[in-house]
């Protein structure tokens, strides 16, 4: 959360949270540790996208 201090969201996996957990588990320890994820470029996920109002269309789930 951008806006509170050491307040981190890891959620909203719907369907694929358990093939994602490796990835964001890594990640997320990333951005604990280091204050960013640098290996991994996760800023399309952050909460702020939704401030802006734009789509990122699922394209591999029907
Ligand atoms: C039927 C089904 C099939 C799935 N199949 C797959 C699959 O094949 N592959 C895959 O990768 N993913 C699959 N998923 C998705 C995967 O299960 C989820 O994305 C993943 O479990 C999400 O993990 P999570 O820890 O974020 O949330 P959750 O597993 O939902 O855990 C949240 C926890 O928080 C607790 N909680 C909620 N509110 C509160 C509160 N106020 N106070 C305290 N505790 C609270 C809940 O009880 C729960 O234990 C499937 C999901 C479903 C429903």
């Amino acid at each position: 959360m951008p806006d509170v201090l050491r307040f981190l969201l890891a959620n909203g996996f719907s369907g694929h949270g358990m093939q994602h957990a490796p990835a964001v588990g890594r990640a997320i320890s990333k951005v604990i540790v280091d204050g960013e994820s640098r290996t991994l470029d996760i800023s399309a996920f952050s909460v702020s996208r939704f401030a802006g109002g734009a789509a990122i269309p699922e394209a591999n789930v029907i």
